[in-house]
């Protein structure tokens, strides 16, 4: 006979294992891919639900053979039905190159998605998590940024796909949670960077450790003295969890990032020296919109979550360059961390 399988998280019971289920959008990219690997390690059975638009399968390769672990590959700005106890959204390509390309897109995946997401949520009673970011503060005019800094964003740049995206979604978490009770947890991510990002990602980070290695120019945008913070990708993940694990009063919105701050021109020049690559320095114009400096307030973390990053920027570099040595050599199944 005829019959539809059903997945484990259709299934109306709680995981066989008495666990939570969990969902985390955007789970092979390259924060999503952490999280998941995270949370399968404490326990819990995970659905990871990407279109692949950024993410790969290589990232989650090593975690297939997990009975708790379940890829769908589904688009969030369409409506999805499945029985979950908390979701993690973070789908939503992160870097300009990716989001400028599709910009529609990317406003569908930030509100559109959203809520979807949020009426998942609302359905299933699931707490849900917002991986929002430093970009809604735009190019500030408050330094380091405060949660409280409402921000300066253009509505009609070539960012704003993403920014007010994000904003957007902001907005809805909030209204959802006055409106309707869901009880949300919203983040404000500030430059992350560590392995798995993708060759091509065109974020500073990847950019420079790509071009190094290569022995290609290093190219800056505008005269490098625009300040950027990097947290590595671990520190960001407890950042995740903990927020998630904060109690219901705490709903954010809350930075998570790394206050050390560097002008982009010291990070081109640290990773030709950690690199011993025999790269120059090439500048280009500034794109439209680009902040001049970034850099958390973290206070809020720290008291409420009891958060501050561990890893400095030198010893997360290291790690990354291992990684990019290793994926430039050819390197597949990404067990990296
Ligand atoms: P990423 O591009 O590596 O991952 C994004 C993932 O979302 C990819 O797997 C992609 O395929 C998926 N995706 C995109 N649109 C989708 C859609 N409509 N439906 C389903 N899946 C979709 O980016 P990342 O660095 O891992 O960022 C993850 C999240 O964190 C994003 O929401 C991003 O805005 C946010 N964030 C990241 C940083 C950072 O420095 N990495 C900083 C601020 C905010």
């Amino acid at each position: 006979m005829f019959s539809i399988p059903v997945g484990k998280h259709q299934q109306r019971s709680k995981s066989m294992h008495g666990q939570k289920r969990i969902m985390v959008t955007g789970g092979t990219g390259f924060l999503g891919s952490f999280l998941c690997e995270r949370l399968l390690r404490e326990g819990n059975d995970v659905l990871c639900v990407d279109n692949f638009y950024t993410g790969s399968r290589d990232n989650v390769l090593h975690l297939l053979d997990d009975p708790r672990f379940e890829i769908l590959r589904h688009d969030i700005t369409f409506p999805l039905y499945v029985e979950i106890d908390e979701i993690y959204n973070l789908a939503c390509p992160a870097s300009p190159v990716h989001y400028q390309h599709d910009p529609v897109q990317t406003v569908k995946t930030n509100v559109h998605g959203a809520i979807n997401m949020l009426g998942l949520a609302k359905r299933t009673k699931a707490k849900i998590f917002q991986a929002s970011t430093s970009e809604v503060y735009g190019d500030p005019a408050v330094h380091p940024q405060p949660e409280e800094y409402r921000g300066s964003v253009s509505p009609i740049g070539p960012r704003a796909c993403y920014d007010e995206g994000k904003r957007c979604a902001e907005t809805l978490f909030f209204d959802y949670h006055r409106q309707y009770g869901v009880e949300i947890r919203v983040a404000r991510i500030f430059n992350t960077y560590g392995p798995r990002m993708q060759t091509n990602d065109g974020r500073v980070v990847s950019n420079f450790i790509v071009q190094a290695l290569r022995n290609e120019p290093i190219t800056i945008f505008g005269d490098g003295r625009q300040t950027r913070s990097f947290c590595y990708v671990d520190d960001l993940i407890d950042g995740f969890i903990r927020l998630m694990a904060a109690p219901a009063g705490v709903t954010g919105p809350i930075n998570l990032g790394n206050p050390g701050e560097f002008q982009v021109r010291e990070l081109a020049e640290m990773v030709i020296e950690m690199t011993g690559s025999k790269s120059g320095i090439v500048f280009k114009a500034l794109p439209i919109d680009d902040p001049t400096q970034r850099k958390p307030d973290i206070s809020r973390a720290t008291q409420q979550l009891g958060w501050q990053p561990k890893v400095n920027l030198r010893e997360g570099l290291e790690r990354t360059i291992a990684y990019f040595e290793w994926k430039l050599s050819g390197g597949v199944n990404n067990r990296f961390s």
